[in-house]
């Protein structure tokens, strides 16, 4: 057995929580591969090692004096030592990054000392070798990700590594200079090593026990989400349901090897497993639900629409030309409407009105805003009968009007869209009616 064990910021924020980490590796010998984050927030007023050190380097950037901002970073790192106990010193890690601040060496380079001293500590508690990202993981000139490189760099280096420590969310350019994934890209480095090293798992500490079925901020205790497939948790992170960076998923799904949320503060629970596949029928006909707040819809009318050819693509068209990406489409027989997000609409408004009456002249344009979209994920729906009834009685009861309804066409979603007020009522009244109420 092979693990990837990667350590989100706050399961590192402190020597105590670095504590709780070597006991989660010790306990298990397959835990071989550790990607650990920059220290993140002790406590809810703290600040993550990672906004430190951007606002430390905008300090240098301009030329001016960040030393005092360095010394609260050395701080940081210094507690975490001293609290392990350890005899490491980082003075001359800390005296190189000084030089290369100075040199203005990039907000790339300076967000990656995070993890890289974190690393360093890491490796020195646990007794692995330490890698350098810098070493292993790839990106060109421009700052792109290149797979095929890093995975081979990666399997040469770790095939004859028993245990190491790989400091996540950063790789370098060919000219050695470095770039970084985008926030939360530790996440993705995890999902690399996993791949690399064919781990049969990949498990992702964090300080949640892993997905809930509905947001915790709208749903009291919600229960959670044991398993679910890469499709389920896409269709959920799209609408907002937020854990694992976006990308992290793919290195790992193409390799069918599966990720398990995990809670560094509570070890005990099983988190949340994430699969390519699975037998196991899900506990509830839904697996989640997740919403977003923010959206506008345009409504097209125009008699006898669906017998002009052309008459969508003209109107997507002009979507496009104005660089708005379009969200969701459902149709009727003479009405189309174009649901967007309200912030990238707004200033476009005009100017796409008056597009769409040039292109397709229709006979009547509507608007509407403070919409939201919840999504009603599960596979299990595919197999149980009457789950749209479901939704839209649970939402009748509940006095909702629902302004738009789109079952995608793998069955494993429903989408409805409700005004902003009726949010996160929606919300309560699919989670009661799923999971409070019927199994
Ligand atoms: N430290 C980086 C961040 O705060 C990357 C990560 O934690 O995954 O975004």
């Amino acid at each position: 057995m092979k693990k990837v064990v990667k350590f989100g910021g706050s399961s590192l924020a402190s020597a105590k929580q670095f504590e709780k980490v070597g006991d989660i590796i010790r306990a298990d010998k397959s835990r071989r591969y550790a990607i650990p984050s920059a220290p993140g927030k002790r406590n809810a007023k703290d600040t993550k090692v990672t906004d430190m050190l951007y606002s430390c380097y905008g300090v240098a950037a301009k030329g001016k004096n960040f030393g005092k901002q360095l010394d609260e970073i050395k701080a940081r790192y210094q507690e975490i030592i001293d609290g392990l106990g350890l005899t490491l010193s980082l003075a001359d890690d800390f005296s190189v990054i000084q030089d290369n601040f100075a040199k203005k060496a990039g907000r790339d380079y300076a967000a990656s000392r995070g993890e890289y001293l974190n690393g360093k500590i890491m490796a020195a508690y646990l007794g692995y070798e330490f890698v350098d990202a810098a070493d292993v993981i790839r990106f060109d000139e421009d700052g792109n990700f290149l797979s095929d490189e890093t995975d081979v760099l990666l399997r040469e280096k770790l095939g004859n590594l028993e245990c190491a420590v790989i400091p996540g969310f950063y790789g370098a350019k060919p000219d050695g200079g470095i770039a970084t994934f985008s926030r939360g890209g530790s996440d993705i480095t995890g999902s690399l090593v996993a791949k690399a090293v064919q781990a049969d798992m990949y498990e992702n500490w964090t300080d949640v026990s892993g997905f809930l079925i509905a947001d915790p901020r709208i749903v009291k205790n919600p229960k959670s989400i044991e398993t679910i497939t890469y499709r389920e948790l896409r269709e959920l992170s799209y609408m907002g349901a937020t854990v694992l960076h976006d990308e992290a998923i793919f290195p790992v799904r193409k390799a069918g090897i599966p990720i398990n949320i995990r809670n560094t503060n509570a070890p005990e629970d099983k988190g949340t497993l994430i699969v390519e596949g699975t037998c196991r029928q899900p506990k509830y006909t839904i697996t989640g639900i997740a919403g977003t707040d923010g959206f506008a819809s345009v409504t097209i009318e125009k008699a006898l629409m669906n017998s002009e050819v052309g008459f969508c693509r003209k109107v997507l068209e002009v979507f496009e030309e104005n660089d708005i990406s379009i969200e969701h489409m459902p149709s009727g027989i003479d009405t189309m409407t174009i649901f967007v997000h309200k912030d990238e609409f707004e200033e476009k408004e005009q100017k796409v009105l008056a597009g769409i009456h040039k292109v397709v002249d229709p006979d009547h344009i509507e608007l509407e805003s403070d919409l939201a979209l919840i999504a009603i994920v599960g596979r299990g729906m595919r197999a149980t009968r009457g789950t749209a009834g479901r939704i839209f009685s649970a939402l009748a009861h509940a006095n909702i009007n629902v302004k738009m309804i789109d079952q995608g066409s793998s069955e494993l979603n429903i989408i409805v869209g409700v005004r902003h007020d009726d949010f996160k009522n929606a919300i309560k009244a699919l989670y009661d009616i799923f999971v409070e109420t019927q199994l």
